[in-house]
């Protein structure tokens, strides 16, 4: 079997969590604060902010900004649900643009077709660890006096040009065991702005600077001292890993793209893409997928359903056509790409998909 994702955990995360542990110290305080200047300093911003997820960090980030009822967001349909949903959380709104296809990103042009005098915020998703048309929808925010707020959840480390995603605006990330690192459960906010960091603090920890004083509504979002043991040494090795995913990718383009009926993901130019995601077009995706799962491959479909057509969505009345993130989601499947795959497993996944265009692929 070789799994869509799979996290390394090695000796080092072992030693620091299991030196936290003895430590009596498990909750928030010196490791948590150790990994937010480590990470600020990895991720090229002033500031960073612990979370307990990387929903969290979102939800922090809109608050943290003050967007709130009568506020509209604009986002892309087609990522996980949390990019969206943290608007709801704030009772704002959030608004739907269409994706550029060949990057499955925000479409700058269709952003600015969905502004309107109420838009307050962008949040634009680095999908797959390919990062957004920033220059364009950065341009539009600043035009407009609108928030940027990056969802980087499955970005650790892309950059566009020199500059780092999560260099635009405030970001968000995500350290879910399937993501390019790893808490467990964890996340990040980052900043260069002082004020939005201070806010986000309090709003994280019950609006409280100091114990039992409680300046204004905030939450428990807390990340623990025990995760943030991990996430230092998962830090520590990330950028090895990311160029291992970018290797593996480059490998399975190589051998896919001249095949008919599969289009290997595209990389923005000036762009590194950290390959969050290994993530295909197939004309026929039903029936490749039987192919992989007979010879033990594992894939994702992400996403099966855009977001505005989930039934939470339509229940809330949303009804209009986004074609390019519905047909996105017809047609992409991810392959597996993670730094633990060897030479062989790599060569058993594109002997898979080869083997298949002949047999089903009409018009190939
Ligand atoms: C994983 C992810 C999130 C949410 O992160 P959690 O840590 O699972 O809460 C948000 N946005 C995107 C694009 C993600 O991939």
């Amino acid at each position: 079997m070789i799994p869509i994702a799979r996290p390394l955990i090695g000796a080092e995360e072992t030693a620091l969590v299991l030196e936290v542990l003895n430590s009596g110290q498990l909750a928030q305080g010196p490791r948590v604060h150790e990994f937010e200047a480590r990470f600020a300093d990895w991720a090229g911003s002033r500031y960073a902010v612990a979370t307990s997820s990387g929903t969290a960090a979102l939800h922090v980030a809109l608050l943290a900004h003050e967007i709130g009822p009568g506020a509209e967001v604009i986002t892309t349909p087609f990522s996980f649900i949390a990019s969206a949903n943290c608007a709801l959380y704030v009772g704002a709104r959030p608004v739907f643009a269409d994706i550029e296809p060949d990057y499955f990103t925000l479409d700058a042009e269709q952003v600015a077709s969905k502004l309107t005098p109420q838009t307050r915020a962008l949040i634009p998703v680095h999908l797959y660890g390919q990062p957004c048309d920033m220059v364009r929808l950065a341009a539009l925010a600043d035009r407009h006096g609108l928030i940027l707020i990056e969802d980087a959840c499955q970005a650790h480390g892309a950059r566009l040009g020199d500059r780092p995603v999560g260099a635009w605006g405030t970001a968000c990330y995500s350290f879910y065991p399937t993501k390019n690192m790893t808490t467990v459960e964890g996340g990040m906010l980052t900043t260069n702005d002082a004020q939005i960091a201070e806010r986000a603090r309090l709003i994280r920890d019950h609006g409280s600077r100091a114990r039992y004083q409680h300046e204004m509504l905030g939450f428990n979002l807390r990340l623990t001292d025990l995760q943030a043991a991990i996430g230092l040494a998962q830090l520590a090795k990330v950028d090895a890993w990311n160029k291992q995913r970018r290797a593996n990718a480059a490998y399975l383009s190589s051998r896919l793209a001249r095949i008919d009926g599969l289009t290997p993901p595209a990389i923005r130019p000036g762009a590194t893409h950290v390959f969050h995601q290994y993530t295909l077009r197939v004309r026929d995706r039903a029936a490749l997928l039987p192919r992989l799962s007979q010879r033990g491959i594992g894939y994702g479909i992400h996403y099966p359903q855009s977001i505005h057509q989930q039934p939470l969505y339509q229940s809330l009345g949303y009804s209009e056509r986004l074609p390019q993130a519905e047909r996105a989601s017809q047609e992409v499947l991810s392959l597996p790409v993670h730094p633990a795959l060897t030479q062989a497993d790599l060569d058993c996944i594109i002997e898979a998909v080869q083997a298949v265009p002949a047999v089903a692929l009409p018009g190939s």
